[in-house]
């Protein structure tokens, strides 16, 4: 019984009405990628670099970073793994650089505005991903984007890193952004020409939308996923792609098994979530058909608040 269920988590995830929404899994260490691999996930949706980062006294070289980026592909088996640049800065600063003290430090200079303020920390990252590029399917992924320029100069160094690293672009490598920024979720179609796919971070895009702090025990019942205002961001994300940009969501509402219907429905094709959580995912993804489920997803737009878009869903779950 314990091998079907195995097999069963391996396999692909498929609507009943036979579209495949692929389920990876959010990894912040080698550890995690064995966890992600033993749970059946198809790829590695989210790969947080920070653990590589923080608390030490200097930054890791690209040599370093290959390695630690080696052992996750590895772990994953050739799946592929979507390796995220650092998102520091604000709550999570770095002892090796510098930083100004900030009043509001999650809207100060963190993920991407980081990086663009300390170009070499970030020219070393790209290197060490373009080169594991070269070895095993990969897709870089960059954090905190507000504005096109923003993802240009980002787009710049990455082909920067390309010509240092030689042999020409990795045929595998993909390209793309988190959304995690209202404003940036809005203007999706403007991005799109610029990237290959999109991954819509809840924890943030929700903290942001619902001025909310996501960690504030205080607020807990506010920043949720559901709230039909941030689901009106994911459709806007969705309906910016307009279908030519794949659109993931790696926060925690991907994890949420009742969510399911509502992302698939608003035309999310990729979650990421804890490992653990993959293989009841992928049962909540094999359990719905799209046509209800997009039925669902656009009465949920409409609705009042988080608490009825979760009775409607418990409701058409039954
Ligand atoms: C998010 O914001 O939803 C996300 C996935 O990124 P992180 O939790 O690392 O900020
Ligand atoms: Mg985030």
């Amino acid at each position: 019984r314990r091998e079907r269920a195995r097999a069963r988590a391996a396999a692909p995830a498929v609507t009943r009405d036979g579209v495949r929404v692929a389920v990876g899994a959010n990894v912040g260490s080698a550890a995690d990628a064995r966890a992600a691999a033993d749970h059946g996930a198809d790829l590695a949706g989210l790969v947080r670099t920070e653990f590589l980062f923080l608390r030490r006294d200097a930054a890791p070289d690209a040599e370093e970073q290959l390695a630690a980026y080696r052992e996750i592909a590895d772990a994953l088996g050739g799946r592929r793994i979507t390796v995220r640049t650092l998102d520091v800065g604000g709550d999570k600063p770095l002892r090796y650089v510098p930083a100004a003290a900030e009043d509001n430090p999650y809207l100060g200079v963190r993920g991407i505005r980081h990086s663009l303020e300390h170009p070499a920390l970030l020219r070393e990252q790209l290197l060490a991903i373009v080169r594991l590029a070269h070895e095993a399917p990969v897709s870089v992924m960059f954090p905190m984007v507000s504005t096109v320029d923003e993802l240009l100069r980002a787009r710049r160094m990455l082909d920067d890193a390309v010509t240092r690293a030689g042999g020409g672009a990795p045929a595998g490598l993909r390209v793309g952004m988190m959304m995690e920024v209202p404003a940036a979720a809005l203007k999706t179609a403007a991005f799109a020409p610029h990237v290959d796919f999109v991954s819509i971070g809840t924890n943030d895009l929700a903290q942001y939308a619902l001025a909310a702090e996501r960690g504030n025990a205080a607020l807990a019942g506010l920043s949720d996923g559901t709230d039909p205002g941030v689901l009106r961001l994911i459709d806007a994300v969705c309906r910016g792609a307009g279908g030519r940009v794949e659109v993931a969501v790696c926060g925690e509402l991907a994890g949420d098994e009742a969510a399911v219907p509502l992302l698939a429905g608003l035309g999310v094709r990729e979650l990421s979530v804890a490992p653990r959580s993959v293989p009841g995912v992928k049962e909540a993804v094999r359990a719905t058909g799209l046509d209800v489920a997009a039925d669902v997803a656009a009465r949920a737009l409409d609705l009042a608040d988080a608490a009825a878009v979760r009775a409607l869903l418990a409701d058409a779950g039954r």
